[in-house]
């Protein structure tokens, strides 16, 4: 219940708050950017000055006897994209005093921007005859007149059905049925190319935006990295070059990764890295293009459906206590709190029972009225793509009546389960014609025979070993794995559904879960595993879409937003090679921590065989920090990881990266010591330089009042007591399994 109505404020909130928008583009509301000051214009050898060695270094280039690494943005004073003898004679005038650098500066990150050749502030954008600010291409519009704008200083005019200026970037909006090229964009399908000097971009319902987003970063040099701020590389001059032709229809056809739960995020993260995932409720606009994904409810639906269905209606024309007349939905709400509550950490329903069926199918229905009721859900339902919530509680506590137990044997839990699944998905077509069924699966055992209808989409949640690549059979019996489940277990079930999906036009979704929700101070030692779990599940088991469960905006002091960042990637470009997935990795971490990136880039490879080295499986969301680490080998290679990691911290050049280097030290420290505590401390091996350490660990998340666990279980100590291990003294104790570590 508190769910629900948790949900249904944030929409309202939402909509409260749609009128301004569009008001928001033009004030940058949270949003800053950050320049990569790179090069310096006049500085071409990049040694810090501008001086007749500069000038040397141009005339030997320009003849051609040098072969030296040239900074060519920094020589092309004319902005033309090549090193000339204009270049040259800028330079000397500089050098001489006659000219300043900054006259050949516009104050702008972006100096020049063309497209085939041609200067941007010729152009003009053109939208369809009779687009709205509700439309997706009129948001498309919005996001290059801003960059446009605010990173080349250029305000380009817009007009409706064609422009009297020579060239245009014109937005072409296809209907995704009737339009034969829209049937191949699909819902997120998008095109842009530069024909005869015009910037010609297609899209159905999102692709207009996610072309908008394509652009700014591929050519204006954008990176969203962050909720609050982007990145910027500057440069001279970037032209879209004559012939540019681009097409992208994503293999996922719902991608979801959670960084955080502002609404400040959503263009700077959740639509900038195209996600379509309904789990962001908030953002279930047209101008977004709608989301795909079960658009009411939750996940975990029954237990609302439930109390829904057993509650009373007030008859129309009810008052309120305050005598006012209770609306729809307020009589929805008052059917919803009269009835009975479940829990849903422990309550199923039964999975044959025809009364249980008809209580959560109806449910279903009444809580779908009650969203409706409120104006919301008539603007984002659509055919096709909606899809309601029809999903168990979140527990594996599954119905075992002598009929259930009948099918379970021979179909597991999970056919059980999708067969009560398959009658919701025939019966909701007599109220919504094109309506999907979306439903959830923990059960890992696999059917005989139950295949999916054609509209159901079966979202497995992927609570597995994290510790080994999910085909890679390094999972053993015993090896601490949740219910004693290798994952080899998963790998049968998951290709179980994707053929059975692949057999009915039904389709397969993977929930990850890569998080460490609660130890703050603590990060997975897993980070490669997102790419080849990624690959093997679209590759091997035909999933075609994926939620990442990344973590709320507090736990930023390790690696959590780099896991989302890099996933939001990995889910729009899933060819993606592991050479790529690394390079862009180290892009994040130069953007996030500075010129020191590639020590923790080394950092992140030690972190990662600290885990392999634990010798065991362990799950992200259950296990604690010390069943996920060899202790051995953080303690044996500390010096190495630290001395990375100061590296790193000494290269740091901004008050946020240096805050950021400081947490990782924090974390870093937070595990070694709690390694080395028995060898160091107690047995007088390094006392010195363990309360050293300690201290300024202790000194640091003081200062910086780190949250350290996901509730008020476990705050930084009031005193520091270098005598006890410090996972003992934050976290009591580091492991749920008896005998590991302390
Ligand atoms: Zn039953
Ligand atoms: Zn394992």
């Amino acid at each position: 219940m508190k769910r629900i109505c948790a949900v249904l404020m944030a929409t309202v909130f939402v909509l409260c708050s749609a009128l301004s928008v569009y008001a928001e583009f033009e004030i940058w509301l949270e949003q800053s950017f950050l320049y990569d000051e790179t090069f310096t214009l006049g500085d071409v050898n990049g040694d810090g000055a501008i001086n007749a060695v500069d000038s040397m270094f141009i005339k030997t280039k320009l003849a051609g006897i040098s072969n030296q690494e040239l900074v060519l943005d920094a020589a092309d004073f004319d902005a033309d994209g090549r090193l000339s003898a204009i270049d040259s004679y800028n330079l000397k005038l500089c050098i001489a005093g006659v000219k300043a650098t900054d006259e050949f500066e516009n104050g702008k990150p972006i100096y020049r921007f063309t497209i085939a050749g041609n200067d941007v502030s010729e152009y003009a954008f053109v939208l369809p005859e009779g687009t709205t600010d509700e439309d997706n291409a009129y948001l498309a519009y919005r996001l290059l007149f801003k960059y446009f704008r605010y990173l080349t200083g250029n305000e380009l005019p817009l007009y409706y059905g064609s422009a009297p200026t020579e060239n245009t970037i014109t937005f072409n909006v296809l209907d995704v049925e009737s339009d034969e090229y829209g049937r191949e964009l699909g819902y997120d399908g998008l095109k842009y190319e530069v024909v005869d000097g015009d910037l010609n971009i297609y899209g159905t319902w999102r692709g207009s935006m996610y072309a908008a987003y394509e652009i700014i970063e591929q050519y204006l040099g954008v990176r969203f990295y962050s909720d609050y701020e982007t990145f910027v590389y500057k440069s001279r001059l970037t032209d879209i070059p004559e012939g540019t032709s681009v097409e992208i229809i994503p293999q996922l056809t719902y991608r979801f990764a959670k960084q955080t739960y502002s609404t400040n995020g959503a263009l700077t993260h959740y639509f900038a890295h195209k996600h379509n995932g309904a789990h962001f409720y908030a953002f279930n606009e047209k101008r977004y293009g709608t989301l795909t994904g079960d658009i009411y409810g939750n996940a975990h639906s029954f237990m609302y459906y439930w109390q829904m269905s057993t509650g009373t209606m007030p008859p129309e024309g009810s008052l309120n206590p305050d005598g006012t007349p209770m609306t729809l939905y307020q009589r929805y709400q008052a059917k919803m709190d009269s009835g009975e509550p479940k829990d849903q950490f422990s309550w199923q329903p039964c999975a044959t029972a025809q009364r249980d069926y008809d209580y959560m199918f109806n449910g279903m229905l009444d809580c779908g009225r009650m969203a409706m009721s409120m104006g919301l859900w008539d603007t984002y339902f659509e055919e096709g793509i909606s899809m309601f919530s029809f999903s168990i509680c979140d527990n594996s506590k599954f119905c075992s009546c002598r009929k259930c137990s009948q099918i379970q044997k021979k179909e597991g839990y999970s056919g059980l389960y999708v067969q009560m699944y398959n009658k919701a998905c025939v019966d909701i077509q007599s109220y919504y014609p094109g309506a999907r069924i979306y439903g959830i699966i923990y059960a890992k055992d696999t059917p005989a025979t139950v295949l999916p209808e054609p509209n159901l989409v079966i979202q497995y949640c992927g609570v597995t070993c994290h510790n080994h690549i999910l085909n890679q059979e390094q999972c053993f019996e015993g090896g601490g794995q949740l219910n004693d489940y290798t994952n080899d277990i998963d790998v049968v079930s998951l290709k179980y559904w994707g053929d059975a999906c692949r057999k009915t036009g039904a389709e397969l979704w993977y929930w990850v879960y890569p998080v460490n929700y609660h130890y703050l101070l603590v990060d997975t030692p897993n980070i490669p595993n997102l790419y080849f779990n990624t690959k093997f599940l679209i590759d091997e088991c035909g999933v075609t879409g994926i939620a990442h469960e990344g973590n709320y905006e507090g736990n930023g002091y390790s690696f959590e937003h780099l896991k989302a960042y890099m996933m939001s990637r990995l889910m729009w470009d899933t060819d993606m090679t592991y050479d790529e997935w690394n390079e862009i990795m180290k892009e994040y971490l130069y953007i996030y921590y500075g010129p020191g990136y590639k020590y923790i880039f080394e950092y992140i490879g030690m972190q990662t065989e600290a885990g392999d080295q634990c010798g065991t499986c362990f799950v992200n969301n259950f296990d604690r920090p010390g069943d996920m680490f060899s202790y051995d080998y953080l303690g044996e290679n500390y010096d190495t990881m630290r001395a990375l990691l100061e590296k790193a911290y000494e290269l740091a050049d901004t008050p946020e990266r240096i805050m950021r280097m400081e947490h990782l030290l924090v974390c870093c420290d937070f595990m070694a010591l709690s390694a080395l505590h028995t060898d160091w401390y107690v047995n007088g091996n390094n006392v010195e330089l363990y309360t050293e350490r300690y201290t300024w660990m202790y000194n640091k998340m003081v200062e910086y009042d780190m949250t350290v666990f996901s509730s008020e279980m476990y705050t930084v100590p009031t005193t520091c007591d270098v005598t006890v291990n410090p996972m003992t003294q934050i976290y009591g104790t580091g492991s749920r399994r008896p005998n590991i570590y302390p």
